[in-house]
């Protein structure tokens, strides 16, 4: 089974460069490294090979074994002038890391089967999500695009938990925050509150048989709480409460609840929300604020999404 956001088989690369000019550090695994150090000797070009794929010394995060040095100005040793990469001109699409051939879409190896979404950092993809129409997530036996093997980015098994842990529920929480953050009839302040109000219910429940039953009436009460609320006519345009909804909407997707835990995750949430807060708000000037929210967003999602460590400080 294929789990992914509708934005999926929309996504097509605009060739703008802007991934290939980001402070992230492109690495790549030992077979990566060498299949460069092959086509580097059989070229000559040793020399640029060892100034350019820097093998990692020390701690490294697993799969990291080198990675590829920037030019002085910042942007990626092999990007061109007119965007295109060099290396993937002499060697092919096959042959670049992984990191490389996956962004920006992000598959997730689950209990469900292959989930996926793309990454918010990539300005194709805000323009993709810059829509009225909530996102959805959809399902099918059909893969969405072409993946990798091995690409995935987290794996994500609930019931390998405890029954008395809620992340045995993992799936339905999911749904559940997904469904509190689309939830257009209360305000997108009040939506990330009552995200806040519910993660700290879950949490506070007692790990015992009670856990699926007291877990599914904070679930119920919240759409009874929501169902209540009167329904608000929806714009024209996207403005930037949707584009937040759906930065969001593809955060939770991307399981840091489940990986990092509840409270981890929404210390996340928190942390990202008052970023965004703090970076609006020229209410009268729609252009600007949308413009603004969109770059917030997109340096969020570098930060935190393409910087895992960046979320744990
Ligand atoms: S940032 Fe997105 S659109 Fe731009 S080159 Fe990278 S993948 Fe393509």
């Amino acid at each position: 089974m294929y789990i992914y956001l509708d934005i999926i088989k929309e996504f097509s690369c605009e060739m703008c460069g802007s991934c290939c000019r980001n402070d992230w550090q492109v690495t790549m695994d030992e077979e990566s490294f060498g299949r460069n150090a092959q086509l580097f000797r059989e070229r000559g070009r040793e020399e640029e090979f060892s100034k350019i794929f820097i093998p990692i010394m020390g701690k490294s995060e697993l799969g990291e074994y080198a990675y590829i040095a920037k030019k002085a100005n910042g942007e990626c040793w092999f990007l061109e002038g007119n965007n295109l990469c060099r290396l993937q001109g002499e060697a092919g699409h096959s042959h670049l890391d992984t990191v490389c051939q996956t962004y920006p879409r992000y598959p997730m190896n689950t209990a469900r089967g292959i989930e996926l979404t793309l990454s918010f950092s990539c300005p194709a993809v805000i323009k993709l999500v810059s829509r009225v129409r909530p996102l959805e997530i959809l399902r099918s036996e059909e893969q969405p695009m072409v993946i990798l093997p091995g690409n995935d980015v987290v794996h994500i098994f609930p019931e390998q938990k405890s029954a008395y842990n809620p992340l045995y529920y993992y799936f339905e929480i999911e749904h559940h925050l997904v469904d509190i953050i689309q939830s257009r009839q209360i305000t997108i302040k009040e939506r990330i509150q009552l995200v806040k109000k519910t993660i700290k219910g879950i949490c506070n429940l007692a790990a015992d048989d009670t856990l699926s039953q007291k877990l599914n009436r904070i679930i119920y009460a919240n759409y009874e709480l929501l169902d209540s609320k009167e329904a608000v006519a929806q714009p024209d345009h996207c403005n930037p409460d949707i584009l937040i909804e759906n930065f969001f909407v593809n955060f939770i997707f991307k399981k840091p609840f489940y990986q990092y835990g509840l409270v981890k995750g929404m210390e996340f949430v928190e942390k990202m929300w008052k970023v965004i807060e703090d970076r609006r708000y020229d209410a009268t000037n729609f252009s600007k604020d949308m413009e603004r929210t969109s770059n917030c967003i997109m340096e969020l999602e570098l930060k935190y999404s393409h910087n895992r460590k960046a979320l744990l400080k």
